[in-house]
């Protein structure tokens, strides 16, 4: 029988797999065919699927308050803000509903402060190579990738793109308009590339040399992820404005723009706005997912897994010659591969792990912060299993 033709614009390249389930650290497609998920949604169900803790809290809060619009306060809102910003550098939150969201209302955050509250106008926003800050028309501007600007013309004006991790060029793309450096601790979806120290120390100072907004995108890095609640905090840096989305709230949807306390003269009521930014809803599944972060220990539990993890990849994948270099920090973990990894991914997905590359080459490991040790050692035999076909490849013979 012929497949009735999707209804559905065509914007994803999809698995050719239909997930119907999700419980803790797995998945299970419309046949009952089970799969350990090293994706996590793309780092977004942290806690697992359908974890009780976030169930209950949002069960409860269905029964009260679904939505009331931002004219009114909730105390969700107030106690999801106190939370993330008492376990921050932020002083002060603006909620809305995803990672591009929290992106365009951190660079309308900068535009708005040089223009009102230093009055200095400036309105360019330096970003990196192969960055990658979400689909809207001024966050795809700001990311530093080609392809999701195809067809897009015109663009907005104001973004400069520098290379990621140049120390000496850095300071040569300030102009007197520059009023902002935006950078992802970990570059993503352009491959889990690390900021290196040095590169985040010179950012650092040309923010203040210049009068520039540090703005650190965390919608993939924060929440617990990489080992420490927020990336940044690895570099002992504190960023005048952060971004969170993916993990926030466990899968529903929910993204937050977080700035320092000079900057809350920039926004004044009418100046930003999202109608289902921060409800009831959204806001108890967040609690509960931050308490639970904090509670568990799961930023530390990410940075001893993913040590474990490393260490058993490294073990595993020794003398594969397919396998250029293992990277990473938590759990958030490339594998970069001699060559396009789109099989690999497939026959891994065949063997009952999901996983999803970063760029064509580096397969990419996002697993739940509450995975065991013996998740990892059955995703590490698959992986390597799979990896291990490429060796007589590799080597020529
Ligand atoms: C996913 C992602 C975004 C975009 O988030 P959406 O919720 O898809 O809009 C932005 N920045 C980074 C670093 C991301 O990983």
């Amino acid at each position: 029988m012929a497949e009735p033709v999707s209804a559905l614009f065509n914007t994803y390249a999809r698995f050719p797999i239909t997930l119907v389930r999700g419980d803790g650290t797995r998945l299970y497609d419309d046949t009952g065919k089970e799969y350990l998920d090293f994706m996590a949604g793309l780092a977004v169900t942290s806690l697992g699927h359908a974890p009780q803790v976030v169930k209950e809290r949002l069960v409860a809060q269905l029964d009260e308050l679904w939505h009331c619009s931002n004219l009114f306060s909730h105390p969700n809102q107030e106690k999801l803000a106190q939370l993330l910003t008492e376990n921050s550098s932020a002083d002060a939150v603006f909620f809305c509903n995803s990672g591009a969201e929290a992106n365009e209302a951190a660079i309308k955050l900068a535009r708005r402060y040089h223009s009102k509250v230093v009055g200095t106008g400036k309105f360019e926003i330096i970003t990196f190579h192969q960055s990658f800050h979400g689909r809207t028309l001024a966050t795809l501007t700001a990311t530093g990738q080609d392809k999701v600007k195809d067809g897009y013309l015109p663009l907005p004006e104001g973004f400069v793109h520098a290379p990621f991790n140049d120390v000496e060029a850095l300071e040569g793309y300030i102009t007197d308009k520059t009023c902002a450096i935006m950078l992802e601790m970990i570059q993503a979806e352009g491959g889990i590339l690390e900021a290196e120290p040095a590169f985040v120390q010179e950012i650092v100072r040309l923010c203040k040399k210049h009068d520039l907004l540090l703005i650190v995108d965390e919608v993939q890095t924060g929440m617990g992820r990489t080992g420490k609640l927020f990336a940044h905090q690895h570099y002992g840096i504190e960023p005048d404005i952060f971004t969170l989305a993916k993990a926030l709230a466990s899968g529903f949807p929910m993204g937050a723009m977080l700035g320092k306390e000079k900057l809350k003269a920039a926004f004044t009521p009418g100046s930003h706005a999202s109608t289902f930014g921060g409800t009831p809803i959204a806001t108890a599944a967040a609690i509960a997912t931050v308490e639970t972060m904090l509670a568990d220990k799961l930023p530390e539990r990410a940075a001893e897994l993913g040590d474990y993890l490393i260490g058993k990849l490294e073990e595993s994948l020794a003398g594969n010659a397919y396998v250029k270099v293992i990277r990473g920090k938590g759990l958030i973990i490339g594998i970069e591969c001699a060559a396009p990894v789109a099989e690999d991914v497939a026959a891994i997905h065949k063997q009952g792990l999901l996983v999803v590359s970063a760029g064509p080459n580096v397969i990419r490991l996002l697993p739940s912060l509450i995975i065991t040790k013996d998740d990892i050692d059955q995703a590490v035999e698959i992986i390597a299993g799979v990896l291990a076909g490429h060796k007589t490849v590799a080597s020529g013979v």
